[in-house]
């Protein structure tokens, strides 16, 4: 028999891909380029948002989104536990306080009823934001949250590193697209390796937001503007000469403490070249796991699994089992490297430190001690599936 070794996920780079990256790398920028820019309007119309702001990584996306929404040492910001940490450490780099809020155990979604009851018993006007996320694809119901926003004068962020090309159905039976720019106020995605477009390292900012998208824009690259309509000192300072009424073309201003969160030109070209792919790469996800879901229907062994819904951008294919940590390392040694989607946030020392505790969310905390996140990437082959498949029934019928 062969030797596998099939990891949850996996990014593809294409000859494509290289003669783009090479194009940009023996080009005049490589950095803050041409490329960028077309990366950014190419995504704003693959999500259908306005506007779109690429940065170094999606972590900077969410820390560059609290920025410009205002997160201080007096902010409390609502987020799901079962998620990467990095949803709500952009809180916290803000000197923030995070709230965190239980799961829907069916769709393992952070919980509209709960975000609600948290918003209801806290002091009026105290919460700032919600962070949500779409958690393994699956788009959150945006609407719905608008709504429980707006109630409360609270922002939203969307996390959608998950789910470039998920959606969810509103009331009026319309797709809206992760990222859209239509309920959230930003939504942030990520270009590392495992998720959909793999840059090595990036990020996206969308938003329908002017405001919003030109202050990321400063925040981006140290606060600086070279935009002289944005000036506020006065041209005569800017040039030292007292009667001066015009700003010397070197002249800009740092206006804010940014940071340097830029992407880099070749990246942004691995990006737009791995955009043109994101469609087909997507139906793949989907077939994937309509295999999965089909090959686990009525399986004893099964309490829940990720199932199939032709919204869901299926970043992960997560199933809910008994006896987890054996199948985790039963598969291990037939080389599949299955994973764990999330430790909850609200358990990690550090968030411990903020009184967070085992039982604070039983939906998270049981979903977190039955949850396995198996391979799911485009390039994985039907006979690989198949295999996994097979080992999974094999392991609980020893
Ligand atoms: C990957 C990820 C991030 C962080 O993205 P990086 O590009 O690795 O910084 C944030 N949130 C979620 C849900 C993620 O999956």
């Amino acid at each position: 028999m062969t030797q596998h070794s099939i990891p949850y996920g996996k990014q593809y780079i294409s000859e494509e891909d290289l003669a783009a990256v090479a194009a940009v790398l023996t080009g005049d920028f490589l950095t803050q380029g041409p490329t960028i820019a077309r990366f950014e309007a190419d995504f704003a119309l693959y999500v259908g948002s306005t506007y779109a702001v690429a940065v170094s990584n999606g972590t900077a996306a969410l820390h560059l989104s609290c920025m410009a929404l205002e997160v201080s040492e007096n902010s409390r910001v609502i987020t799901t536990p079962i998620t990467f940490a990095a949803s709500a450490n952009c809180v916290r780099y803000c000197d923030g306080t995070v709230l965190f809020a239980d799961i829907d155990p069916m769709t393992y979604l952070i919980n509209l009823a709960s975000v609600k009851r948290i918003l209801e018993n806290e002091p009026t006007g105290t919460v700032q934001g919600i962070i949500v996320v779409d958690f393994a694809g699956k788009a959150v119901n945006l609407e719905a949250f608008r709504a429980l926003a707006d109630q409360y004068n609270c922002w939203i962020i969307e996390d959608a590193c998950h789910a470039p090309g998920g959606f969810f159905t509103d009331s009026t039976n319309k797709q809206q697209r992760c990222g859209n720019g239509k309920f959230a106020d930003v939504s942030i995605f990520s270009f590392h390796p495992v998720k959909h477009i793999a840059c090595g390292e990036g990020g996206m900012i969308t938003t329908d937001n002017k405001a919003i998208y030109d202050r990321l824009l400063q925040l981006r690259t140290h606060g600086i503007t070279r935009n002289t309509e944005q000036f506020s000192n006065s041209p005569a300072l800017a040039t030292g000469i007292p009667e001066s009424m015009d700003y010397p073309l070197w002249y800009m201003e740092m206006q804010e403490l940014g940071f340097n969160y830029r992407l880099t030109d070749f990246q942004a070209a691995l990006g737009l070249s791995q955009l043109k792919r994101a469609d087909a790469g997507l139906e793949k996800r989907r077939q994937i796991a309509q295999r999965y879901a089909n090959a686990f229907a009525g399986k004893s062994y099964i309490s829940g699994q990720s199932g199939y819904d032709p919204a869901h951008a299926y970043h992960l294919y997560v199933i809910e089992v008994t006896d987890r940590l054996g199948l985790y390392n039963y598969l291990r040694t037939k080389g599949i490297f299955a994973q764990i989607h999330y430790f909850p946030a609200h358990l990690m020392p550090y968030y411990q430190q903020f009184g967070w505790k085992e039982g604070d969310f039983p939906h998270a905390e049981t979903y977190y001690n039955r949850c396995l996140s198996l391979p799911m990437f485009p390039t994985l082959t039907a006979d690989e599936q198949t295999y996994v498949i097979a080992e999974i029934d094999r392991y609980y019928q020893l």
